[in-house]
């Protein structure tokens, strides 16, 4: 199936899942997850007027925004702290903010390269963290506290890989995105949902859905 295809039935099955919720769904952005694709199919995903694309890979990804600096790409997943300066000097946004340790090198690294990075909080709640990485809610406020409101990173939202087949945990994810956005008195996104579960997504409220297989097809290496 070509690129385009697979884009709009996935526009489809957004458009439905938005009818079903009452969204709109210009107010959910399709994130491409282009790890372990090729960057000629991220070229022509481009060419159909995708500027952002998600990576898990520190190496990868900068090795993949080195060869098109005209996109833009997001970590998405673990972040190990000493991957941290490269992490910063590759992508434009982090999604893998997840302990008080590493929002702190962050900050430094941040302040010496002389660059703002969007940053997004990755939850886990239901203790899947060994596997994915997330901070628990208990270690949320000490994360938060760690971030200090940077203006090197600021803070956009959650992100969240809750357990597929679970609709509760989606809504649970997004009563902590309203119940943090109230406390802190600023909007916070949601991101949450991939390809086999983006109409529980957004049926929670999630803002974002991170898309690989259904986007671009199988992963390739
Ligand atoms: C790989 C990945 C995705 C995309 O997964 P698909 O199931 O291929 O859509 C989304 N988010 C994260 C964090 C990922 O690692």
């Amino acid at each position: 199936m070509s690129l385009q295809r697979r884009i709009e039935g996935l526009r489809a099955r957004i458009q439905s899942a938005c009818e079903a919720a009452g969204r709109d769904p210009v107010t959910i952005e399709l994130l491409p997850v282009s790890k372990k694709q090729p960057t000629a199919l991220i070229r022509e995903a481009a060419s159909l007027g995708f500027t952002r694309f998600g990576e898990n890979y520190v190496q990868e990804g900068a090795d993949k925004a080195a060869a098109a600096p005209e996109l833009s790409f997001v970590l998405l997943g673990p972040l190990q702290r000493n991957k941290a300066k490269p992490a910063l000097q590759a992508f434009t946004e982090l999604q893998s903010l997840d302990r008080p340790e590493l929002a702190a090198r962050l900050r430094r690294l941040a302040e010496d390269l002389d660059v703002v990075r969007p940053v997004w909080i990755q939850v886990d709640l239901w203790d899947e963290a060994t596997k994915l990485g997330g901070c628990t809610e208990t270690d949320l406020p000490a994360l938060i506290e760690a971030l200090g409101g940077d203006a090197r990173l600021p803070l956009r939202g959650f992100m969240a890989i809750p357990p597929p087949e679970d609709a509760g945990a989606f809504v649970q994810m997004a009563t902590l995105r309203d119940r943090l956005q109230q406390d802190l008195g600023q909007p916070l996104r949601l991101s949450m949902g991939m390809s086999d579960d983006l109409e529980a997504a957004i049926a929670a409220g999630s803002d974002q859905i991170r898309i690989g297989t259904a986007f671009f097809g199988e992963r390739t290496r």
